[in-house]
């Protein structure tokens, strides 16, 4: 039996325990609000700290990129940690994967590391408004950002960004990455694994819809290879540029025919989730392949399936799941206002019939706790009719 331990003990590590068991795959979670080594589904079973944690394990992961520096290296030093802790940090520190991008050469968005008021100037005159401003570390699902459409903003934004850095407490000093809006005809991700032996699988890329910054729906279907092949590109660089074992996320903008980079995250993805019901092998079971040695699982397609991120509720009408297709993936989470609490996976034979059933769910979910799921789903009707 091959002992996991994830550093992390959220809903990733929860589905990575689900993914893992059938392949008889033991997954514990390392709880870093607690120190305590828990299971990632009953967190009342406390295994110990994280020495002896590591101790156990025959393989450390992480569901995270901001985990704190002196636990990473802790888990470097043990040769068990995969991804490398290095590829990690990488994922949660703008500076560094901006410069990842440019060394690797490959297209992202046109950006400034601001330090100071004479970095911001800078990036007022030598960057086009609108700018976005990106705090370096712990950004996620939008938070740490600042925009500025025109200038009188400026003074205003740079008083709040300035206080935000001055406020930091991490061991790493926080810094603001600026960056040029980038008018993209839509948002696209690419979820893929590398193996220990540098064997590449990745899935179909995912189209990502947004609301209020947070993820709200993904969907996979059948993409055109050309735009495939550029992902999957960018992709390989990264990935062999990292090192990289386990899942890797890549999200894109597209603007008409060309894909820059977002950004990149270390681990599995909420974008990555509709692979348990549309793809052969589901990510979590990838990841868990890949960082064991064993060799990958199929990444095709079987059906175009979507992923409807359920936040801040934690009861659905019973009603939806007699839809076809769809399941419901719950991660026993406390409700809380906005919290990624679970997610719906929904499949068609067809991008038409999927669409219809998108249409049929968002009828009976609350039009408040999921407020742009109608509208998304009747564009997509009229897209694929
Ligand atoms: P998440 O954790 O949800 O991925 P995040 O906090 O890590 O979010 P980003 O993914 O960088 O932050 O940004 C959140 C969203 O803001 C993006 O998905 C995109 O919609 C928008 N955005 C970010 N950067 C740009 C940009 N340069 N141009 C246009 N839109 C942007
Ligand atoms: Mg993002």
């Amino acid at each position: 039996m091959k002992k996991v331990l994830v550093l992390g003990a959220g809903q990733l590590a929860r589905m990575m325990d689900l993914a893992g068991s059938p392949l008889n795959m033991d997954v514990k979670a390392f709880d870093v609000r607690t120190n305590n080594v828990v299971h990632p589904i009953t967190p009342e079973h406390k295994y110990g700290g994280l020495a002896q944690g590591i101790a156990n394990a025959d393989v450390i992961t992480a569901e995270f990129e901001h985990v704190a520096h002196d636990v990473l290296a802790q888990c470097q030093a043990s040769g068990k940690l995969l991804p490398n802790s290095q590829a990690i940090k990488v994922g949660g520190d703008r500076r560094l994967e901006k410069a990842l991008l440019e060394s690797s050469n490959v297209a992202n968005a046109k950006h400034i590391i601001i330090e100071n008021k004479a970095d911001f100037e800078r990036a007022l005159t030598q960057l086009e408004l609108p700018l976005i401003f990106k705090s370096a570390l712990e950004g996620y699902d939008g938070k740490g950002q600042w925009r500025l459409k025109s200038a009188e903003q400026a003074e205003a934004i740079w008083q709040e960004m300035s206080a935000f850095i001055d406020a930091a407490t991490s061991s790493v000093p926080q810094g603001i990455v600026a960056e040029k809006m980038v008018p993209f005809d839509r948002e696209v991700s690419l979820v893929g694994a590398r193996n220990i032996h540098g064997e590449i699988s990745v899935y179909p890329l995912t189209e990502n819809h947004h609301t209020n910054g947070v993820l709200s729906v993904s969907v996979a279907a059948p993409i055109n290879d050309a735009l495939q092949a550029q992902a999957g590109q960018a992709f390989k660089k990264m990935a062999e540029a990292l090192d990289y074992v386990g899942i890797l996320a890549i999200e894109f903008f597209q603007v008409g025919e060309q894909l820059l980079v977002n950004e990149i995250a270390p681990r599995v993805h909420n974008s990555g989730h509709w692979t348990q019901q549309g793809a052969d092998t589901c990510q979590f079971e990838n990841h868990l392949r890949a960082i064991s040695g064993l060799p990958l699982g199929s990444t095709q397609l079987i059906r175009p399936t979507a992923m409807v991120n359920i936040l801040g509720e934690d009861t659905l009408p019973v009603e939806t799941l007699a839809i076809p297709s769809l399941s419901v993936h719950w991660y026993a989470k406390e409700k809380r206002a906005g919290r990624k609490m679970g997610h719906i996976n929904i499949s068609g034979d067809t991008e038409l019939m999927l669409a219809q059933r998108l249409t049929q769910l968002a009828q009976l979910l609350d039009k408040q706790a999921f407020p742009d799921l109608a509208e998304f789903a009747s564009k997509y009707l009229a897209k694929v009719s």
